[in-house]
Formats: structure tokens, C-alpha cells, sequence
């Protein structure tokens, strides 16, 4: 007999809006509003599935009949949920939000992808970032032909320092739609204030969204920008399983913020964006024990950052090395290229900043296991020696 599963349709059909729900009851601070206009009302593809209907076998979404050989319970066979429920919930209370307040997603990568296309029109609006920052805000800004506009971060003595009123400025002048702040910043380490990003949203209220990345924050002492929800409807929050859960390759990533946007968002995104492997990797992650196992990595993570931090700042040829709230070490070098050719020759790859504006004698070092962060010490200092030396 043919189990009960959840119901699946790939046909495409359209659902009405409830009438007046976005343009009319419009608020000053709706965020609705700053949408693209042409999609305030955009249904999205349907894949019928809310419709729940007590069938027992369902032979609606030309699916095979029989499992696969390589998928022993037939785990596989059908198309997933889009938003599994149980998923959504243990994000939820992971990330302290309502489960209406977040949509999952293939990364964080997928959710800057699906906020420039719901803010911004194509060929036209501009984003607002702060670099060195993160690469794909403006790789999708790019690929939408969206403007990027850019505030760079401030280099001072105590690190990268973000210039709010410059921001505010920018967004306002280019009228973008869309302020991307990294916190911790990624390759800065700079935890930004949540005051700062509170004061900026309430400016830039009714014309802009302010988008805080947290792929890092787990590893940083402050608060997540989610706290700031509840009176900024403004704000948007990404968080990834990529990085401090050790789940990168199962590509879950979130985006909270006010429920309405979050359903716009989830009608732009793919039909079944989350594999149901992925799902089911994410929810044995998200259990109690292993989450436990996830601040012992955060705590030991956090302890090793502050040894590679105090052996790189003693090192010689070694010009700065930035505090960092995230698992990486940006640091500059008299001899870059020497430095990465000498880890390389050890076998520890690191990241080369060098064509970066800017960075142009930076390497972004992760944080690796205890071993491995000895390593990269021990032969950053053999190759400080020789070059002692040899000078
Ligand atoms: C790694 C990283 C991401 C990507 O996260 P995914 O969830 O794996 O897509 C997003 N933002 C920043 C700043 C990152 O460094």
C-alpha cells in the first residue's frame, strides 16, 4: 500500500491576494511598502501543497511510483515541503523569532539573492554596502543590474569601523532599497553596535530595508539584531547553519524579519528549495545534545581565536593583525605572498585578500582545530626566522 505522504503538486496556478493586504492599509513603517511594486501581489509559483487535502495517495505531481535504488525508505521519492514545519520551528526557537518570521532557505546566499530581486527593480534601484564586506551582495546586486553603492568601512588602529551616518547618507542620496551590514563583519571580524543598526533603521524607515548578516554571530559577544524586530519592521536578519553548526554542504540559511515580508519572500523563491536529506540533517543538528556540541566548538573556537591572535600580533613581518568577533584572523603582512606560499608548502590554505581594495598585504586565516592553528603559528614563525636571517 501507498503511505500517506504530504500532498505535492508542480502545476502552476494563481492565488489572490486578500484585497487592500499590501497598498492600502499601508503604514508608515510597513515594510511592504518598500517592495518592487510589481510584486506586492505576486502570487509566485503554487505548488498546491498548502491546500491540504485528506488524500492517501497521491498521484498528483508525477512522481515515480517506486523508490529509487539508492533510497532505501523512499525518503526521496516525492518533492519535499517547501517550508517543512518541524524545520521552521527548531530554526524558530534557535534563532528566538516566530516560525512566521522565517523563511529557510539554500544558505544565506539564497536570501541576499531573493531580497534584491523582491526590492530591487531590475536594471534599476542600488544597495547600499560597506567594504571589505562580503562578496555576493553585490555579485546578485550585479547579476539583477542592480547599483551597488558603496560606504567604505573606517581602517583604524582598533579595526574596521562602520561610519553609520555615511551609510544613512548613501542610502538616503541613491535612494537604495537595501543596506547590507556584516556582523561580525566577513573579512573585518567588527562586531557593528546594535544601537547603531537600531538608529539607522528608524532613519531609514519607509526607504530602506536594513539587511544585518550573522553568519558570524554565534561566535561574537553580542546580541543578534533580531532583538530589534519587535520595534523595526525595517530589519532583516540572515543566519546560516554554514558556519558555527558545521553544516555547510547542507546549504540552510534563514532570513527573519516582519512576517508579511517573509511571505513576499518565500512566493519569490524556488518551489522546493530544501532537499529533504538537508532537512532531516538540520533537525538531528538542531537537537539538544549535539546543539550542546555546537558551543563547546563556538567556546573552543572563541578560546583559539584569542592564541592565534596574541602569537600573530608577536610576530615579526607581521604589520597588523584585526580583533576579530568571528572563527577568522584578517591580518596584513610585510611579505604576503611569502606567507601564503610558506603555509601553502605546509599544506594550510588560507585566504588571499590581496586583489581586494585595500587589503592589498591582508590573508584571512580560519580558525581551524587546536593542531592546526599551531601549525599555521609554527610555520608563520619558522618563516619569520629565516627571513631574520636573511635580513
Ligand atoms: C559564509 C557567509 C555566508 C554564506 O552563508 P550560507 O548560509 O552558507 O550561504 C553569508 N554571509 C557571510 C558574511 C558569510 O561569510
Amino acid at each position: 500500500m501507498i503511505a500517506a505522504t504530504e500532498y505535492s503538486d508542480r502545476s502552476p496556478s494563481i492565488v489572490q491576494q486578500p484585497a487592500g493586504r499590501t497598498s492600502k492599509t499601508m503604514i508608515d513603517d510597513n515594510p511592504m511598502q518598500l517592495l518592487r511594486e510589481d510584486l506586492r501581489d505576486f502570487a509566485g509559483y503554487s505548488s498546491a501543497r498548502s491546500e491540504k487535502r485528506a488524500g492517501r495517495v497521491w498521484l498528483n505531481a508525477n512522481e515515480a511510483a517506486w523508490p529509487s535504488v539508492a533510497d532505501g525508505e523512499g525518503a526521496v521519492r516525492r518533492y519535499p515541503d517547501p517550508q517543512p514545519q518541524r524545520l521552521r520551528e527548531a530554526l524558530a526557537e534557535l534563532y528566538g523569532c516566530a516560525p512566521e518570521q522565517l523563511l529557510a532557505g539554500r544558505g544565506s546566499d539564497e536570501a541576499i539573492d531573493l531580497l534584491v530581486r523582491a526590492f530591487c527593480r531590475p536594471g534599476g534601484d542600488a544597495i547600499v554596502i560597506t567594504p571589505p564586506t562580503f562578496g555576493m551582495y553585490a555579485v546578485n546586486a550585479r547579476l539583477h543590474g542592480t547599483r551597488t553603492v558603496e560606504v567604505a568601512l573606517r581602517d583604524t588602529p582598533a579595526g574596521f569601523v562602520c561610519d553609520f551616518a555615511a551609510v544613512a547618507q548613501a542610502a538616503e542620496s541613491e535612494g537604495a532599497k537595501l543596506v547590507f551590514l556584516c556582523s561580525p563583519g566577513n573579512p573585518s571580524g567588527t562586531l557593528l553596535p546594535l544601537a547603531e543598526i537600531d538608529a539607522l533603521a528608524e532613519r531609514l524607515r519607509g526607504r530602506a530595508l536594513v539587511v544585518v548578516d550573522e553568519a558570524y554571530i554565534e561566535y561574537a559577544d553580542g546580541e543578534s539584531a533580531t532583538t530589534l524586530l519587535a520595534r523595526r519592521r525595517n530589519i532583516a536578519v540572515l543566519r546560516t547553519l554554514s558556519k558555527a553548526h558545521a553544516l555547510a554542504a547542507a546549504r540552510i540559511g534563514s532570513v527573519i524579519a516582519d512576517a508579511g515580508l517573509i511571505a513576499v519572500l518565500q512566493r519569490c523563491q524556488a518551489p522546493y528549495p530544501l532537499p529533504t536529506p538537508c532537512v532531516q540533517l538540520a533537525l538531528r543538528a538542531l537537537a539538544e545534545v549535539p546543539r550542546n556540541t555546537t558551543k563547546a566548538r563556538v567556546t573552543t573556537a572563541r578560546s583559539e581565536r584569542e592564541k592565534l591572535f596574541e602569537a600573530l600580533r608577536v610576530l615579526p613581518g607581521l604589520r597588523q593583525v584585526y580583533p576579530s568577533q568571528a572563527n577568522f584572523l584578517l591580518a596584513r603582512f610585510d611579505d604576503a605572498q611569502a606567507a601564503f606560499d610558506g603555509l601553502l608548502d605546509a599544506g594550510v590554505v588560507v585566504r588571499d585578500f590581496r586583489a581586494a581594495p585595500r587589503l592589498g598585504d591582508a590573508l584571512r586565516i580560519s580558525l581551524g582545530t587546536p593542531e592546526q592553528n599551531a601549525a599555521v603559528i609554527e610555520v608563520l614563525t619558522r618563516l619569520a626566522r629565516v627571513r631574520g636571517v636573511a635580513a
